[in-house]
């Protein structure tokens, strides 16, 4: 599901991050086992979504109100899908021979 940034206004799928960093993790692992798996929960606990741009956690769905309208003003236009021509012109003969059976 797309996000849109509160804070950049990218509008993007969410990368998952954890709080603190491995380099804290694995010298805490060195020095004491305890503090360590400790330190490894809260890390594991604290993975949340966040801003592939900016790292941001203040993100909207894009399609909730708010967010498609933070998203168009981030210059952001949800993708129409169109018909294929073949799609189309079978759609005006189905409608056509409708239209002369109902007669
Ligand atoms: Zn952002």
């Amino acid at each position: 599901m797309k996000l849109v940034c509160k804070d950049c206004g990218t509008v993007d799928e969410p990368k998952t991050v954890a709080r603190g960093s491995m380099a804290v993790e694995i010298v805490l692992w060195l020095l004491f086992i305890v503090p360590g798996l400790i330190y490894s929960i809260w890390r594991l606990g604290s993975k949340h979504d966040a801003c592939r741009a900016c790292g941001s956690e203040k993100l909207l769905p894009v399609h909730t109100p708010a967010g498609r309208t933070l998203a168009e003003g981030a210059g952001y236009t949800a993708e129409v899908i169109k018909p294929s021509a073949g799609a189309v012109s079978a759609g005006r003969a189905l409608g056509r021979l409708v239209g002369r059976l109902k007669r």
